[in-house]
Order: C-alpha cells, then sequence, then structure tokens
C-alpha cells in the first residue's frame, strides 16, 4: 500500500486492509465487488418494486434537435426517471450496499497497490478535463 495520507480515504483503505483476513485473493475481491454492485442495484429495484417509496418511469432521453443549445443545457433536458424520494429504511439499506462497493474497491485498490484517494483525484482531474465531452 502507497504512504497513508491525511484523509478518511486512506484511513478508510488503511482499515479495510487491516482488518481484511478473507477475500486476500484478487478473485474474490473481485467476484465480491461484482456482488456487492449486484446487490446495490436489488436495493434501488426493491425500493422501487417492494417498498414503493420511488417509482422509476424510464423512457427514452429526449432533447430538441432543432434548437441550438450547448452540452451544459443537455443536462436540463435528460430525466433521472425517478418519482418521490426514498424512505428512510430504503436509504439506510442502499447507504450499506454503498458502503461494502467502496469496502470492496478499497480491498481491490490494497491488493493491486492502488491508492485509492490517488483513485479519486484522477477521476476527478479526467472528470474536470473531459466535462461535458465525457457522455457515457
Ligand atoms: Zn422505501
Amino acid at each position: 500500500m502507497t504512504q497513508l495520507k491525511d484523509s478518511i480515504v486512506d484511513e478508510f483503505q488503511y482499515t479495510v486492509d487491516e482488518l481484511s483476513f478473507r477475500n486476500r485473493s484478487v478473485l474474490d475481491q473481485m467476484s465480491k465487488m461484482q456482488e456487492a454492485t449486484a446487490k446495490l442495484n436489488r436495493a434501488i429495484v426493491k425500493a422501487s418494486t417492494q417498498c414503493g417509496c420511488i417509482q422509476i418511469h424510464s423512457k427514452k432521453q429526449m432533447y430538441p434537435v432543432d434548437q441550438e443549445y450547448n452540452l451544459s443545457d443537455v443536462k436540463n433536458f435528460m430525466e433521472e426517471h425517478i418519482e418521490g424520494n426514498l424512505c428512510d429504511g430504503c436509504m439506510e439499506q442502499i447507504d450499506k450496499e454503498m458502503g461494502k462497493t467502496l469496502y470492496y474497491f478499497a480491498s481491490l485498490c490494497n491488493t493491486l497497490n492502488f491508492n485509492f484517494y490517488d483513485v479519486i483525484l484522477n477521476e476527478l482531474d479526467r472528470v474536470r478535463i473531459l466535462g461535458k465531452f465525457n457522455l457515457k
């Protein structure tokens, strides 16, 4: 692991490394990460299909083609397809699943000698540079 920096992200990564006795294999970490993201998606789906605190109404994203607009305006035309607000129970479950995803991401960082904080900083740089052109 790279040098411990003074940030909560580094503290998290260091703690995950110290407390991880199981799933030290990169294969286990990769599959646990995938499982965690699947559970995160499942928690979001259940908020709609079982709890009902949110409704998901997807449809094709529409934006005017006959008007001139800049890329920052495109965001205003894009819909999130969510109505309603997460209840406390769903919010807590989704928060937990997001945390598990970060846990396995941190463990992958440890195994592959990446610094979690640096990954975030590098992505922040890419997002800022590419910004509006990164429409994926
Ligand atoms: Zn709910």
